[in-house]
């Protein structure tokens, strides 16, 4: 189209947690054309090959638009005030007959922040259930209790201008280049003018990993044991900025051997214990670069090449790390350790200084853990504390006992609970766990059993609408307002730009048509036009105060985004430090004020063994991940046809050597077996990325090839977040 007469309007992209802005050109009331937005912070203009081919996905023309109703086996066109009225309905049947914790919602780091907000307020504030988690659970929870346990604050304290100040960049089993491709071009830029250097420390190589300086690679697991070598090193060699930790930092140790989540209903209770300095350096004597290099394939140079990057004085340092640490069995441990390098050498909350979790989804921070869309937490708080239900109360007008002070279930258990018959109505909103979960060869069947009454919003027919009972059209991103919250706390606004199709309507009036069925009307008084505007406006009063404030709406209108804490008119870009942040109040100059004591744990954590390892039975670690053409489950990017022409369906990457001396030849056909499940795909050798030997990797976007049929639902204890890097599988041709 000729750009010229086109009406531009601004917003998030609707895929990654990098959060790039865009500009979409309208024309006759159709979304004809995508742009980066110059003015954005975070891209400059830049966008990565699914953003620009974005809103593509919309004209599929398998769109749903109608609500869908089984009878008798078969899906039936109904009205969608009726399928509303049966949801609503079902919804109450189940309350009545087995009560409030019979019901559950599942939503999404996809949802905009108003759709969160307003699940919680339904679930938690009307109905009186802490039965809500989201997908977020899935990829990010071990960065939240990572924050939690070290800095008793979630999310990131730096943001991405550290790209421009950084003379390193640690990625840590983070292949950026396809995962957050336009940070990593910033990245490049950088390397291009300055030198900055990349080093990728990864279990398989990759794209990144081509790009980069310098790429170690170590075995599955061992991260734990490399985190601990490099913070042994940093003590031996006289690295440890000594001021930084003795007015910053405390020690601290919790429990080990703390299991794996792998039977239903397990419980876990961490018992931290305050340690000191010298026993913090007495423990790590067990980790040793020439002890850890024998375990964890990492030479001794590179561990101590590793380690003299963080300790240089003179160079700055940020850590990069998105699912690589997140999906782990101990993954709270794995970001903790993390920070230890950083604190340990006071690289932290400083320009080009810090580590640095990313997020996959393009709200998991705004929406899942601001908003809360978490089984144990509230807008702002947690259910368990008693002063932040109170507050929730207030703002939502319910009476305080109505909101209950335990968690329930989190991802992995609610589905069990499915399996078991303890959930009898399950709403699953803007996500697709019958192709995202672990181990779906035990979730698909629990959710089709007849004791469980499902309910699917989504834009497009998923496998998991296919087990759903009613299935509502929702709208794509553009045709709806809303907010998005990205990796370093920015909050996005875009105001709706085109009409859906059909029936389609925002996920967030369709939550509140229910609610308003069930008697709730007076919590959710907002109009159908100005809802998303109204809703934001209601949920910053959780988050007022220098700590947290958000930028008010008039400024999100016009802005390309604002980071919190949003405090007098200005984005605060580097937490819990005095020189960039006005919640900084021990008169010092930082203060992680996240703690009672104003001080960071630095953390005593052990390696421990995967729950599953290769066998004689089951001979390969099994890896999966994503690929840059398309969005998680593909329910989108598949549907865009320039980027399924380029990755057309899933694929097993098999090292070379490992491909000969199986006798395996590029494209054949490979039945992958794990005690769960099988999936079949054609091999990969010497093309996307190279898994080390003995390992294999599976991206997991192909709904025909169900890899996590395949994976293990085991979890941290701490997170409850599944590890899908590591299970042992046995490779076959098929
Ligand atoms: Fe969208 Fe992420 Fe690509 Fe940016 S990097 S254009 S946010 S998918």
């Amino acid at each position: 189209p000729d750009n010229a007469n086109l009406d531009w309007k601004k917003g998030p992209c609707r895929f990654c947690g990098v959060g790039c802005g865009i500009l979409v050109g309208t024309e006759n009331g159709k979304a004809v054309a995508v742009k980066g937005d110059p003015n954005s912070s975070v891209n400059k203009g830049l966008l990565c090959v699914k953003g620009y081919h974005q809103i593509m996905c919309i004209q599929s023309k398998d769109r749903l638009e109608t609500a869908l109703v089984k009878k008798n086996g078969k899906y039936v066109e109904t009205p969608l005030n009726e399928a509303l009225d049966l949801v609503a309905s079902k919804m109450k049947e189940s309350i009545a007959q087995n009560g409030k914790d019979s019901v559950a919602m599942y939503t999404s780091g996809q949802s905009t922040i108003p759709e969160g907000y307003i699940a919680s307020k339904f679930m938690k504030g009307a109905i009186g259930t802490n039965n809500l988690d989201c997908n977020a659970r899935l990829c990010m929870a071990s960065a939240v209790t990572g924050f939690l346990t070290s800095f008793g604050a979630d999310e990131p304290m730096g943001c991405y201008e550290d790209i421009d100040h950084a003379d390193y960049f640690v990625t840590w089993g983070n292949n950026m280049a396809e995962m957050h491709p336009v940070l990593f071009s910033r990245m490049l830029e950088q390397k291009a003018k300055r030198g900055a250097k990349i080093i990728d420390f990864a279990t398989r190589t990759t794209r990144s990993s081509t790009a980069s300086d310098k790429s170690i690679l170590f075995e599955p697991q061992t991260d734990l044991a490399v985190a601990n070598a490099i913070c042994y090193e940093i003590i031996q060699n006289g690295w440890v900025n000594k001021s930084f930790v003795e007015k910053h930092c405390s020690f601290s140790k919790g429990l080990t051997n703390i299991g794996y989540g792998l039977e239903d209903n397990f419980q876990f209770t961490d018992k931290p214990e305050k340690i000191d300095f010298e026993a913090y350096k007495e423990f790590l004597k067990d980790y040793s670069p020439e002890k850890v290099a024998k375990y964890s394939k990492v030479s001794v140079k590179d561990i101590k090449y590793l380690a003299a990057i963080y300790g240089d004085p003179n160079k700055k340092v940020v850590s990069y790390w998105c699912m690589g640490m997140n999906q782990h069995t101990r993954g709270t441990w794995i970001n903790n350790l993390v920070y230890n390098i950083h604190l340990l050498t006071g690289k932290i909350s400083q320009p080009g200084n810090g580590p640095f979790s990313l997020t996959g989804q393009p709200s998991a921070c705004g929406t899942a853990r601001e908003v809360g869309t978490f089984t144990h937490k509230l807008p702002h708080g947690v259910v368990m504390n008693e002063k932040d239900r109170e507050m929730a109360a207030k703002i939502w007008k319910v009476p305080v006992e109505r909101i209950p002070s335990k968690p329930t279930y989190h991802a992995t258990e609610m589905f069990r609970a499915v399996d078991r018959g303890d959930i009898n109505f399950i709403w699953v909103q803007a996500t697709n766990p019958l192709v995202s979960l672990p181990k779906t060869s035990r979730y698909r069947p629990a959710m089709e059993k007849k004791s469980c009454f499902v309910v699917v919003s989504d834009v497009f027919p998923t496998p998991t609408t296919d087990v759903a009972d009613v299935i509502l059209p929702a709208a794509w991103h553009i045709e709806k307002g809303g907010l998005y919250g990205n990796s370093e706390r920015r909050t996005q606004y875009w105001q709706k730009m085109v009409d859906a199709p059909g029936e389609a309507t925002a996920d967030t009036w369709m939550f509140i048509e229910v609610a308003k069925r069930m008697g709730f009307e007076d919590l959710f008084p907002y109009s159908k036009e100005n809802h998303v505007e109204e809703i934001y406006n209601e949920y910053r009063q959780f988050h007022e105060g220098a700590k947290h404030g958000m930028a008010p709406l008039e400024v999100l209108q016009k802005e390309s985004g604002a980071i919190w804490p949003y405090v007098d008119g200005k984005s605060t870009q580097w937490r819990y430090n005095a020189q960039y942040d006005p919640a900084c109040s021990n008169g010092e100059d930082f203060h992680f004020y996240g703690k009672p004591d104003g001080k960071a744990v630095i953390w005593q954590r052990p390696f421990e063994e995967a729950p599953e390892k290769p066998d004689q039975e089951y001979p390969f670690w099994l890896n999966t991940g994503r690929v840059v053409e398309h969005w998680h489950t593909g329910s989108m990017t598949r549907r865009i046809p320039v980027l399924h022409q380029a990755m057309p369906n899933g694929y097993v990457e098999f090292h070379p050597d490992d491909a000969k001396s199986l006798g395996i030849r590029n494209g054949e056909n490979i039945k992958i077996t794990s005690r769960r499940g099988s999936c079949t795909l054609p091999a990969s050798i010497n093309e996307r990325g190279l898994p080390t030997k003995g390992q294999v990797f599976v991206p997991f976007f192909d709904e025909n090839m169900l890899i996590n049929d395949v994976t293990l639902d085991s979890f941290c204890p701490i997170s409850k977040e599944p590890d899908y890097k590591k299970c042992a599988v046995k490779v076959e041709r098929a």
